[in-house]
């Protein structure tokens, strides 16, 4: 796509620290560094977001996320632990239009990065509670 950052990215147009490169998956330093080692991992092919997959590329490109998170705990000292993280459309904070999944070193508890939930299971019934699983459940088993 040739408005795209990240496909500029994976074409050597805008320079980036890359960390990892294959036929069909791209590594990179993100620009921000939340936790120091914060990397962008992204398929080569343009897709905006996780609804845009199918099961081939999920799994070209989830393959990949535990070569790629070991080797950043291995080459930087402190890292006891790590985020791995996507985001989908602009409600849930995506920035940029090519999906990428960020690799999030964790150093201590606080510090860059908060992720926080807020627990609201009090708002549901037992009976609703099952009534919205049977209903995804049924989504995928019909294929849709
Ligand atoms: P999002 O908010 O969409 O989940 O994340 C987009 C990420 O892309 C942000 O963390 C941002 O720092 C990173 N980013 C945006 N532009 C560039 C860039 O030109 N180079 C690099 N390395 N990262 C970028
Ligand atoms: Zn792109």
């Amino acid at each position: 796509m040739t408005d795209c950052i990240f496909c500029k990215i994976i074409a050597g147009e805008i320079p980036s620290a890359k960390v990892y490169e294959d036929d069909e998956v791209f590594a990179f330093l993100d620009i921000t560094q939340v936790t120091k080692g914060h990397t962008l991992v992204i398929p080569k092919k343009h897709v905006k977001d996780i609804f845009e997959y199918d099961p081939e590329l999920a799994s070209t490109v989830f393959s990949r996320i535990p070569k790629i998170a070991k080797a950043i705990q291995k080459s930087i000292p402190g890292v006891k632990g790590m985020n791995i993280l996507n985001n989908n459309g602009e409600v849930a904070y995506q920035s940029v239009f090519h999906s990428h999944i960020h690799l999030i070193p964790r150093y201590q508890k606080d510090e860059g990065f908060k992720l926080h939930f807020e627990d609201h299971s009090d708002t549901y019934t037992q009976d609703e509670f099952q009534q919205l699983a049977a209903s995804i459940k049924q989504t995928i088993e019909s294929g849709d």
